[in-house]
């Protein structure tokens, strides 16, 4: 993958359109971000040089079979010679599953990735600085309220341009849902069982700059913050890429299918709770083939990194970092009572 980082640099787009020459896409642009975050302006006079561009706009957060199967008809009408995104996660997704789908069956694709082909460009462009799926080979799909993970090497895109100018329009709120998607997914990679040298080294750098910059980009965003998190989303990606996501990931998607949060935060609610768990882990119930002294020093690295003494100390972290991000830190705040615990444990995703 190419990756293109740094404010300002979609202005790269008509060298990459030129190098693969790109004259005709289809472009997946999220309803919202495609105009506030000024790409729309800004991509005018490449667009309206090129054969053939065909919007797509019409689907709502958190990417579902019903938006990518119109995705793929609009996109059947014709040829094109690249996908790009404009947006978060949702917009990547969509267009992730649209480009690898396009001459099979969704539903297919979804029963056995393998079947995936993808003969044309796919370009992803993050107007939010959460997910980090533009350098990952998964697509998130919830078919009837049911969360799929398509994991397949041709879902990572053939370039990323990851341009921080991008974010100036993203909502407080928004800030703050996606800012701590990447902040766990950083965290999750860190102490998940599949990770390597290499993704803990993203996990890392991603962590690091999400812990001096989360709180800012909320509250008092800038430039310079707005690129450190559009930097730490896309390394969480890179770590994830390898390691894959974890416990709190699992437990999250029931939260927004059935109770509407935010992915990020949904994610963000049992961080602390799961680093609690795994701090406590013990030779009897430690699956990581590197054993409990690994998970030790990992849930360690973790907690130096926060400044925390204890588990307990990180865990409350977490809940100030909610709090002063203006989000919640309690299920019941988001309609979820003690009985719906169990509608939420049946719905994990086990995988
Ligand atoms: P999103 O793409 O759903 O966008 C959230 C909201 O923010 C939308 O209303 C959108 O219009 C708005 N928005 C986005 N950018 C904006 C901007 N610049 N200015 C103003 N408004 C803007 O949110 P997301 O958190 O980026 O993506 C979430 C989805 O990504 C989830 O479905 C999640 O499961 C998926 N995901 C995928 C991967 C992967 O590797 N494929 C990884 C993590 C998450």
């Amino acid at each position: 993958m190419t990756e293109v980082i740094g404010p300002g640099r979609l202005s790269d787009l008509k060298d990459i359109f030129e190098g693969l020459s790109i004259r005709s896409c289809f472009l997946v642009a999220d309803p919202t971000a495609y105009t506030s975050s000024g790409a729309s302006e800004r991509l005018q006079p490449l667009l309206t040089s090129l054969d053939t561009v065909t919007v797509f706009s019409d689907f709502a957060p958190n990417p579902d079979d019903t938006s990518v199967e119109k995705a793929r008809h609009l996109a059947a009408q014709s040829a094109y010679d690249a996908v790009v995104a404009v947006g978060g996660g949702t917009a990547i997704d969509i267009a992730k599953l649209v480009s690898c789908s396009l001459n099979t069956p969704l539903t297919q694709v979804v029963a056995d990735p393998a079947l995936i082909r993808r003969d044309i460009a796919l370009i992803a462009i993050p107007t939010t600085a959460g997910t980090g799926s533009e350098s990952t080979h998964f697509a998130v799909l919830y078919v009837a309220g049911v969360k799929h993970s398509i994991a397949h090497d041709r879902l990572l895109p053939d370039v990323c341009v990851v341009d921080s100018d991008l974010l100036k329009s993203v909502p407080a709120s928004v800030a703050a849902h996606t800012g701590l998607d990447a902040l766990c997914q950083s965290i999750e990679s860190l102490w998940s069982i599949h990770s390597t040298d290499v993704s803990r080294e993203f996990a890392l750098d991603g962590l690091r700059l999400s812990i001096a910059n989360l709180e800012k980009v909320v509250n008092h965003p800038d430039p310079t913050s707005r690129d450190a998190m559009a930097r730490a989303a896309h390394l969480s990606g890179k770590a994830i890429n390898i390691s894959k996501t974890t416990a709190s990931h699992a437990i999250s998607y029931a939260m927004t299918s059935e109770f509407g949060i935010p992915h990020g935060l949904a994610v963000a609610l049992t961080i602390g709770p799961m680093l609690r768990w795994n701090a406590a882990i013990t030779q009897a119930d430690c699956v990581d083939p590197r054993g409990v002294e690994h998970v030790a020093r990992t849930i360690d690295q973790i907690l130096g990194m926060l400044d925390a003494d204890t588990p307990q100390d990180a865990a409350l972290w977490f809940d100030n970092t909610l709090s002063a991000a203006g989000c919640s830190t309690r299920l019941r705040a988001f309609g979820i009572s003690r009985d719906q615990l169990t509608l939420l444990a049946a719905n994990t995703n086990v995988d």
